[in-house]
């Protein structure tokens, strides 16, 4: 990826809960087209940094630019709206619909519809094309049958078709892989290839990080809500602060 536009950019962002600094003057930049990890132990502020790069949660200090607009403090429909999907490690279907139905709520958005030239395509069609982009098998009865009812490796599958859904420019994948078996993983691989291929720029978060290291151009470490190193994986892990963060967790 040589491609050296600045697509999405957090200021010095922090975010306090009472005496506790979540996220803690972080900064740094996304190029266009890249994938970006973000890495850390346990409660360095990860899924704050995710919440505060989506609109879930509003900074206590710091910016957020999104295509050179100032995005900061924008509602999670807003900073979807403009093309910043998002996954989440808790995955929240609607369990009592099909899973393709769970794309409704991406299809349906002004950000498709807008896209689409305001023509309606057929939505239950693009959900299973969906659907089996990320690994369900086409006609078979999980397409179709309560999100309640699925296996884990099918959630975490719909959360990721739910952010392809929307046409997104930039993807926020938090935790992705937790819970899924190697062979899972390894499936989902080549999504996220495609999705590159696609021009997507990726954010994970990731803890599995032998797979991580495999897709990710860079990766930046959290510990204590700050930014502790930024570099190519290799490069980060023989960091001395980055072993200590690990080895202390
Ligand atoms: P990670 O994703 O790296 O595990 P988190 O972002 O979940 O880390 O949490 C970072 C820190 O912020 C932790 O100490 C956590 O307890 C705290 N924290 C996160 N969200 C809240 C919240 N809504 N209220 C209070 N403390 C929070």
């Amino acid at each position: 990826n040589n491609n050296q536009e600045i697509i999405l950019q957090a200021e010095n962002l922090s975010r306090y809960f009472g005496g506790v600094k979540a996220v803690d003057g972080v900064s740094f930049s996304l190029r266009r087209n890249e994938v970006l990890g973000v890495i850390g132990p346990n409660g360095s502020g990860k899924t704050t940094l995710a919440n505060l790069l989506t609109g879930f949660v509003k900074p206590s200090k710091g910016k957020v630019i999104f295509e050179g607009n100032d995005i900061t403090g924008s509602p999670p429909y807003k900073v979807a709206d403009l093309g910043i999907a998002r996954s989440f490690q808790m995955v929240k279907p609607f369990y009592q619909l099909p899973a393709f139905k769970n794309l409704n709520v991406a299809l349906l958005s002004p950000r498709v519809r807008r896209l689409a030239g305001g023509r309606y395509g057929d939505r239950d069609a693009m959900a299973k094309d969906l659907l089996e982009e990320v690994g369900f098998e086409r006609d078979s009865w999980v397409i179709s049958h309560q999100a309640a009812s699925l296996p884990h490796g099918y959630l975490k599958r719909l959360e990721l078709a739910k952010c392809m859904a929307l046409q997104p420019e930039v993807i926020v994948l938090d935790e992705l892989f937790s819970g899924l078996s190697l062979a899972e993983v390894a499936s989902l691989v080549p999504v996220i290839e495609k999705l590159v291929h696609q021009g997507k720029t990726l954010v994970m978060i990731e803890h599995r990080l032998k797979e991580l290291f495999r897709i990710a151009d860079r990766v930046i470490v959290l510990n204590f809500g700050q930014k502790i190193a930024e570099g190519e994986p290799a490069q980060v892990m023989e960091d001395p602060q980055v072993k200590g963060a690990y080895l202390g967790s």
